[in-house]
């Protein structure tokens, strides 16, 4: 199916949609799920118009896992949890991205759970949180 360049995630990336930033670089943009799993959840996207996350370039898969190495140390140290792992669906936003999540056990990665109820002010509030451990 042809790529939506119409999809939340693509509006983001144009400044359409806010989003609570939590680092960027020339080929990817990281910031916070609006519907978490856990507290300290985020998204990592390539800014490239790609939608399922197996079909993206070598040099924009490689760089989004190297990209989200201090991330997820970040989450490790913003979060308490035993690691932060990470999960590709795309169901929901036809754009590639990972998502990090801070886990206990393999439930916490259990996307058809029930997500947290957080208002803007506890997002922006973890994502600077997050940012305070990257840098
Ligand atoms: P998936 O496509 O991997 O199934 O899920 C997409 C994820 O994007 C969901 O966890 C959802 O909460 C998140 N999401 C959907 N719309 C927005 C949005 O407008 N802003 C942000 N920050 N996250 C979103």
């Amino acid at each position: 199916m042809a790529y939506d360049p119409n999809n939340i995630f693509a509006r983001i990336l144009r400044g359409e949609i806010p989003c609570k930033k939590v680092d960027e670089d020339a080929h990817t943009l990281s910031f916070r799920d609006i519907n978490p799993l856990a507290p300290t959840h985020v998204l990592v996207i390539p800014k490239t118009e790609t939608d399922k996350f197996f079909d993206l370039s070598g040099v924009y898969l490689s760089e989004l896992l190297l990209f989200a190495q201090p991330i997820a140390h970040a989450i490790e140290s913003a979060y308490p949890c035993n690691r932060c792992g990470m999960s590709v669906i795309g169901l929901e936003v036809p754009h590639a991205h990972l998502h990090l999540v801070p886990i206990n056990n393999a439930d916490d990665l259990n996307f058809t759970r029930e997500k947290l109820k957080v208002t803007p002010e506890e997002l922006r509030e973890d994502q600077e949180r997050i940012v305070s451990f990257l840098h």
